[in-house]
């Protein structure tokens, strides 16, 4: 069942939470150094981390007029930074986006494409569905059904725990329209995302 509430009281909920799990894990929570930490998380959580939970915070978005065949070519920004949260073990996953699309009736300003993966990442998530979330609202706002996303990651859950390799990526992409049906554009917009594989190594 989903309880709405305000982002206000969301924060004293989650506050109020937070300090249970520290108070459960032995940790003194009138400390100092840590008595205003579940404040802290509960606004970074509502506000920062999984702002994008709140369709309030999708960027606003202005378009410019496209007639095709203007140009053929499509329009490709390639490692869009991306900090997202991993919905099964509540840490981080990190890494890059390329994010193309055939313009069919408008353009979008080129960091409008960073702020609609970083509005999708700011929610506790899936890689793949971060991928498709991205492609989607893509498709619907630019009215083009010839999107492309891959995106590849980093997942804390993986570093940190469990096989704690640091060293692996998660590849996942989704090709629409043309960037499905048409092997030589897929094959190009898949290559360009690999040919930077060096770029996403983590420290
Ligand atoms: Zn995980």
């Amino acid at each position: 069942m989903k309880i709405l509430v305000s982002n206000e009281e969301k924060i004293s909920l989650i506050e109020e939470k937070f300090r249970d799990i520290l108070d459960i894990l032995g940790l003194d929570s009138s400390l100092p150094t840590i008595k205003d930490t579940p404040a802290r998380v509960a606004k970074m959580y509502v506000k920062e981390l999984f702002s994008g939970l709140d369709p309030e915070n999708y960027p606003s978005l202005s378009f410019t007029d496209f007639s095709p065949p203007e140009y053929s070519s499509y329009v490709l920004v390639k490692n869009i930074s991306i900090q997202s949260y991993c919905e099964h073990h509540f840490v981080p996953m990190v890494g890059h986006s390329h994010i193309a699309y055939l313009p069919q009736k408008k353009v979008i300003g080129l960091s409008k494409l960073n702020r609609i993966a970083d509005y999708f990442a700011k929610r506790p998530q899936l890689q793949e569905r971060l991928t498709a979330q991205i492609a989607e609202n893509l498709c619907e706002v630019l009215e083009t059904e010839d999107v492309a996303v891959y995106t590849i990651m980093s997942h804390f859950c993986v570093q940190m725990r469990g096989i704690k390799d640091k060293d692996s990526f998660t590849h996942s992409y989704v090709l629409l329209g043309k960037f499905k049906d048409d092997p030589e554009l897929r094959r190009e917009f898949i290559g360009n995302g690999n040919a930077n594989a060096n770029v996403h190594e983590f420290p």
